[in-house]
């Protein structure tokens, strides 16, 4: 296959990318390499991408999706069977001081990747939606049949609006696209945005942490490797059988139109207090804590379902905090040289 993935510098797009790559594909990866946080650590990845990829098989553009006339060229010039799409304006509480970066790369970059995918008529369009959608939420644990209409940031609102923009693009044009609701990922190449690489890197430098809600948010971490099995598992099965896809429009009054939505999280929320514990008990330090209030933007707990997940493609995530912590802190010793 012949695949765009689209953030490839990212946390995510990088691991994504190495797998397409390991079993044979062919893959473009995009990225506008902003400096929302580290570009040497962007660059290290890409790194890690050139070294275990022949000439072949992995090029990377440098380009940022809201470029309309950019993304409609390499739509037209390049075959591409599928599209991971994963570029976006991260962070829920970066979005409270900069609501519009999350306009142009979410919302307008998403509409450039839906009307390349329609033009060129591709297999599958894999994006990245996530677990912020939910918002305030009451039960538990999340699913995807739950009606969350009450983001509570610009970023979870934009993601929320990527899946209405796919579900329009799905019925109207026959489209196969799988909206995937990604819980705090951790894990090697992480993001220093997220508290797993934030926090140690803290703890090794004897450096106080901010723990926000007391301590007490309850967030389904679920490791990398997971989210990846997830991603080509989904990506591999474009639709259901009943869909319209087969280049005829769909009725749009049909629900057997290739539209999808799933959850992808490892269903065992832990309070950040022992996610801290786990990371101080693999570091062999302790961490020196400030305790404050809950955030505005930030939920208290997230949990996933993931049962429509297993059903449609027989995979759920496995790997328990405890082992996933054991491999990223492993993987932070070798490569704390990277400038993060
Ligand atoms: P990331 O920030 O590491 O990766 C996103 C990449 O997209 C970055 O390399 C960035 O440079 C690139 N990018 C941003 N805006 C762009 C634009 N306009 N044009 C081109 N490239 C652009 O984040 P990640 O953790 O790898 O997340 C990947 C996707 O998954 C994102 O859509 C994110 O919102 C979503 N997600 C992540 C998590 C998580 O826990 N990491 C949870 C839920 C959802």
């Amino acid at each position: 296959m012949h695949v765009l993935v689209t953030g490839a510098a990212g946390f995510i797009g990088m691991h994504v990318a190495l797998a397409l790559l390991k079993r044979g594909d062919t893959v473009i990866g995009l990225d506008n390499l902003n400096n929302y946080y580290s570009v040497a650590l962007k660059q290290s990845r890409l790194q890690q991408i050139h070294e275990q990829a022949s000439q072949q098989s992995f090029q990377f553009i440098l380009m940022d999706v809201a470029d309309r006339e950019g993304i409609a060229k390499l739509f037209a010039e390049q075959p591409f069977d599928s599209v991971v799409h994963l570029a976006a304006q991260a962070g829920v509480r970066y979005s409270l001081e900069n609501p519009l970066a999350y306009i142009d790369s979410n919302l307008v970059g998403f509409a450039h990747i839906l009307e390349g995918c329609r033009q060129q008529r591709i297999k599958h369009l894999v994006y990245a939606s996530s677990s912020s959608v939910y918002g305030a939420n009451e039960a538990m644990p999340y699913s995807v049949h739950d009606n969350v209409d009450h983001p509570l940031s610009l970023y979870a609102a934009s993601k929320k609006a990527n899946e209405l923009m796919a579900h329009a693009y799905s019925h109207l044009y026959a489209l196969p696209t799988t909206g995937l609701r990604f819980f705090t990922v951790y894990g090697p190449w992480g993001r220093p945005d997220m508290a797993p690489m934030k926090f140690t890197k803290a703890i090794l430098a004897g450096e106080t942490i901010e723990v926000y809600n007391y301590g007490k948010h309850r967030r389904d971490f679920t490791y990398i490797d997971d989210i990846v099995e997830g991603v080509i598992r989904v990506l591999d099965q474009p639709a259901t059988k009943n869909s319209a896809w087969n280049g005829k429009k769909p009725d749009p009054s049909s629900s057997s139109a290739p539209w999808r939505v799933y959850n992808i999280g490892q269903q065992q929320p832990i309070e950040l207090l022992d996610y801290i514990a786990a990371l101080e008990s693999h570091l062999g330090r302790k961490a020196q804590l400030n305790l404050l209030p809950l955030q505005p933007g930030d939920v208290p707990d997230t949990f996933a379902d993931v049962e429509d997940l297993v059903t449609a493609v027989g995979y759920r995530p496995t790997t328990s905090v405890d082992e996933g912590t054991r491999r990223f802190i492993s993987w932070y010793r070798a490569y704390s040289r990277v400038d993060f």
